[in-house]
């Protein structure tokens, strides 16, 4: 049995401090810090004055360190997962792009077989799959060619391996396809890439899509008279990712949209793609060459191309622009997303008998160490 001793453990966004969490591969108890002196085999980890907080989730993320989803191969997620540990990561969904059909369903054999074998870095919790069916109008970094009609084939091979998917609801076929994938699977239907008036977007949300992918970015804005996607998600329940990283979102609006979801509704994500964690120059997303300086990453037409964001960065803009504290702001990459993916009995608080999945980090949400079900996946 481990133990994690004299840090700031984070339960439910409020502190405590002079506690002690025991865990192996499971959260085992939470005790006073006196008391682990009166336990036999117990390995203890000082936390050295740091956060204790339950581990990251990123549900919406390319690549890393060189590699891409897209690649297919066992040596691309496992890199992701080692590199994301990194910035605190314990567990992600790795995301495909609109690609040729073949291509996406050898990248999610790929996600199936080392799911089932495991990674020594993120636990790699199922896929997310954007696009193929998204509006060409709203195609951002995802080639046009690539973009095709609703097919439910896909669901019915793959259902047991993708976590959430992204549509464009107002598209021929598109409330069909919901329906058929609620009726068969667990497949969690997120709207993004899309064109939709308000009224499509409420249209889509009562057949059954819960979640909106990249708040703001590559979707019908928000106009007082014509509310389009943004206003649908703004004004129902459901949760929306947001890629905080200061610039595909002014961070002045940060606030506002916390405001208007509340802590609950966010999920920060990174979209990061294949330059996470490495210095700028020319990177590939989708089959299109991305152009990657000062922390942005562009196709040749300066179309935004993903991000190169770190999910400890991203927590840490949001402290830096809004009122709210780390301890609570640390839920939108913990039981939020855990909650979009029905995992929260399992994953997102530091809750006795949950997945410890556990990671330290300074005031600056500089990662100390990361862990991921008990085992140390990043250490500095
Ligand atoms: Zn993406």
């Amino acid at each position: 049995m481990k133990c994690l001793y004299n840090g700031k453990l984070i339960i439910k966004g409020r502190l405590y401090e002079k506690k002690a969490i025991l865990f192996d591969e499971k959260i085992i108890d939470i005790i006073n810090e006196e008391e682990i002196h009166h336990i036999s085999n117990l390995e203890k980890i000082d936390a050295r004055g740091c956060y204790i907080s339950p581990g990251f989730m990123d549900i919406h993320i390319h690549g890393y360190d060189g590699f891409d989803t897209m690649d297919a191969t066992e040596e691309a997620l496992e890199t992701i997962s080692r590199g994301i540990a990194g910035n605190g990561v314990t567990s992600f969904l790795p995301t495909t792009m609109s690609m040729p059909k073949e291509n996406i369903i050898q990248a999610l054999n790929t996600i199936r077989k080392i799911r089932e074998k495991g990674t020594s870095g993120a636990e790699i919790l199922g896929a997310h799959v954007e696009g193929p069916f998204i509006n060409k109008k709203f195609h951002g970094a995802q080639k046009k060619e690539y973009i095709i009609p609703f097919d439910c084939d896909i669901i019915n091979d793959y259902k047991d391996v993708i976590s959430l998917m992204t549509i464009a609801p107002e598209l021929e076929g598109a409330l069909d396809f919901i329906k058929e994938v609620k009726r068969k699977s667990n497949i969690v239907l997120s709207m993004g890439h899309s064109a939709a008036t308000f009224e499509e977007a409420l249209e889509g949300i009562a057949y059954g899509i819960c979640h909106v992918t990249h708040l703001f970015n590559a979707m019908s804005g928000l106009h007082h008279r014509n509310p389009g996607v943004v206003g649908a998600a703004l004004t129902t329940n459901v949760s929306c990712e947001i890629i905080a990283d200061e610039i595909h979102i002014h961070p002045d609006l940060f606030s506002v949209i916390l405001k208007a979801k509340g802590l609950d509704g966010i999920v920060l994500v990174t979209d990061c793609m294949s330059a996470g964690g490495k210095e700028d120059g020319v990177y590939e997303l989708g089959g299109q060459k991305v152009f990657v300086k000062d922390k942005e990453a562009r196709l040749e037409d300066n179309t935004l191309a993903g991000s190169v964001l770190k999910l400890n960065h991203a927590i840490y803009n949001l402290y830096k622009r809004t009122n709210y504290s780390i301890p609570q702001l640390v839920q939108l990459v913990s039981i939020n997303p855990a909650r979009v993916l029905g995992l929260e009995s399992v994953k997102g608080t530091l809750d006795i008998g949950k997945d410890a999945d556990i990671t330290v980090f300074d005031e600056k949400i500089n990662i100390l160490m990361t862990i991921g079900k008990g085992k140390i996946i990043y250490a500095i």
